[in-house]
C-alpha cells in the first residue's frame, strides 16, 4: 500500500483519482497482515483495488464525476464492494470517470480529463478512464469499472490493459449509480487475464438486491485457465478490415492476430454483420431513454448539489439540474426524454427495441456457429485531449465495436495487442456466448 501511495503521488498529474483513501487503506493492510499470519485471510488478501467513482462504498463519497453529487456520501455499499471486501481486498480510492459514465474519453468529468500514462497529451479513453490509467501507471493492482457500451473495454484498450465486461446479469448492479439499467455491468480492469478471472469470480453471482442477476453457478474461473482443448472457430467482422474508418495500424494488428490463429490451426472466417449500421443508433436511443429516467432522481432535494438561487420547488428542480449537470449529460437527458415522448415513442424507442432484438438474434446465431467473434476494441487509438469534437454523433460512432456486446448482453474482453508506431497501446476484443466467461478467459491467455 505504501508503494502504491507513493506511485499515486508521483502520478497526480494524470488526474486518475477523485479521492485516495490513503490512511484507511494502510490501516486495512495492517489488519489483513495480522489475519494472514493467523492463516485466515480471504482470497484477495494483498490485492489493492481502485473503484470507479460511480460505485457506492458505505460512508465514502461518491460523485459519478458530476457536480450534482458534490458532497454526497454513500449510505450503503454496492454488492460488488461487499464481496471484494469480504475477500480482503483493499480499496485505495475512487477513480475519475466521465460524468455519469456518459462519454468515451473521460472528458465529460466535472473533475477534468484523465491523461493517458503512455502519452500525457492523449485521452485515457472512457468512461472508466481513471480505472484504466491507475492500472496502466501501476497506482494499484487492479480496478473496477462499469461498462454500458464499452466503458471498461475501450479505456482498457487505450491504456494497454485487460478489460472485461461480463454477461449482463452475471454481476450485481446493486449500488452502481445507474446510467442505462438494461446495459450497465461492472467489470475488472487488470494487468493480466488471471487477475480478471479472480476478480470476476469474487464479484459474480446471484444477488437478492438485483433481480436481473442470474442464478447460474459461478465457476472458479481463476483455477481453470488452462488453454482450452481443441481448435476454435472464430469469426471476424469483415468491415473491421475493409472500412476506411478503422486506423491502418489497428487493421494490421487484427490481420496479424488472424494469421497467427490460422497458423495454429484455428478456423478464422470473415463475416458480414448486416446490422452494423444500426448498432450505434439503436444503442444511443435506448441508453439515453433509460438515462433520462434514471437521472430524474437528481432533483436538488434528495442528493448532493442544491442551487443556492432558488425561490420555490420548481426553481429548485430547474436550477439545481441546470447548474449541477454538465453539457453532455443534459444533451442525453433531452434526447432520451424526446425519444420517450408520447408522439415519438413508437418511431424511436419502440423501433430501437425491435432493432435490439434483431441484433440479439443475429449475434446469438453467429455465436452458435462460432466460438468467438474477434474485432478491434475501438476504431482508433487514444486521441488528443481537447480535440474539439463539434458533432457529438462523430464521438458516438467511435463506439461501433463495443456496443454490440452491450446491446446483446454477451460477455466481451479487451486484450492488449501491443503498441502502434507512436507508442500508443492498441486493443483487440473477443465476444462469446452468454455466460461463457470461462472459455473467454482461457482463450484470452492465448493473446497475452
Ligand atoms: N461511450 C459510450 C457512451 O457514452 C459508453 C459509455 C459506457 O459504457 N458507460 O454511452
Amino acid at each position: 500500500v505504501n508503494n502504491y501511495l507513493k506511485t499515486i503521488e508521483q502520478n497526480a498529474h494524470l488526474n486518475a483519482f477523485n479521492e485516495v483513501f490513503g490512511q484507511e487503506a494502510l490501516q486495512r493492510a495492517k489488519d489483513i497482515d495480522s489475519r494472514l499470519t493467523q492463516g485466515n485471510a480471504g482470497k484477495l488478501a494483498g490485492m489493492v483495488i481502485a473503484i470507479k467513482d460511480n460505485i457506492c462504498y458505505k460512508d465514502h463519497k461518491v460523485s459519478a464525476s458530476s457536480k450534482i453529487l458534490s458532497g454526497f456520501t454513500s449510505i450503503y455499499s454496492a454488492t460488488i464492494v461487499e464481496r471484494l471486501l469480504a475477500e480482503d481486498a483493499i480499496i485505495i480510492g475512487r477513480c475519475n470517470c466521465d460524468e455519469f459514465a456518459m462519454g468515451g474519453a473521460n472528458e465529460t468529468s466535472y473533475y477534468g480529463p484523465v491523461k493517458n500514462h503512455a502519452d500525457n497529451t492523449k485521452v485515457s479513453g472512457g468512461s472508466s478512464g481513471g480505472s484504466a490509467v491507475v492500472v496502466q501507471a501501476g497506482m494499484c493492482h487492479a480496478a473496477i469499472g462499469t461498462d454500458t457500451g464499452g466503458s471498461v473495454r475501450q479505456p482498457a484498450a487505450f491504456c494497454g490493459v485487460v478489460g472485461l465486461k461480463p454477461t449482463y446479469g452475471r454481476v450485481s448492479r446493486y449500488g452502481l449509480i445507474a446510467y442505462a439499467s438494461s446495459f450497465d455491468q461492472a467489470g475488472p480492469i487488470t494487468n493480466s487475464v488471471e487477475d480478471a478471472a479472480l476478480l470476476l469470480e469474487v464479484m459474480a453471482g446471484a444477488d437478492d438486491y438485483d433481480s436481473t442477476t442470474a442464478s447460474n453457478p459461478v465457476p472458479a474461473y481463476s483455477a481453470n485457465l488452462q488453454s482450452p482443448e481443441g481448435k476454435k472457430k472464430i469469426a471476424y467482422l469483415q468491415e473491421s478490415i475493409s472500412s476506411p474508418g478503422v486506423d491502418p495500424e489497428i487493421k494490421q494488428t487484427l490481420i496479424t492476430a488472424i494469421e497467427k490463429l490460422r497458423a495454429e490451426g484455428h478456423t478464422v472466417t470473415p463475416i458480414a454483420f448486416e446490422y452494423l449500421d444500426y448498432l450505434v443508433p439503436a444503442y444511443y436511443i435506448l441508453v439515453t431513454a433509460e438515462a433520462s429516467s434514471n437521472l430524474s432522481r437528481f432533483d436538488g432535494v434528495h442528493y448532493g448539489y442544491r442551487s443556492p438561487n432558488t425561490t420555490d420547488l420548481m426553481s429548485t428542480y430547474k436550477k439545481s439540474r441546470s447548474e449541477g449537470f454538465g453539457k453532455e449529460v443534459k444533451r442525453r437527458i433531452m434526447l432520451g426524454t424526446f425519444v420517450l415522448s408520447a408522439g415519438y415513442y413508437d418511431a424511436y424507442y419502440a423501433k430501437a427495441q425491435k432493432v435490439r432484438r434483431l441484433i440479439q438474434q443475429k449475434t446469438d446465431q453467429i455465436l452458435k456457429e462460432y466460438d468467438f467473434i474477434l474485432m478491434p476494441t475501438a476504431p482508433e487509438p487514444a486521441f488528443n485531449i481537447g480535440k474539439e469534437e463539434k458533432d457529438p454523433v462523430v464521438s458516438y460512432l467511435a463506439d461501433i465495436f463495443t456496443v454490440q456486446a452491450s446491446l446483446t448482453g454477451v460477455p466481451a474482453i479487451s486484450l492488449p495487442a501491443g503498441n502502434n508506431s507512436k507508442g500508443l497501446p492498441l486493443g483487440l476484443q473477443l465476444l462469446t456466448k452468454h455466460f461463457n466467461e470461462q472459455e473467454l478467459l482461457s482463450f484470452s491467455k492465448y493473446f497475452v
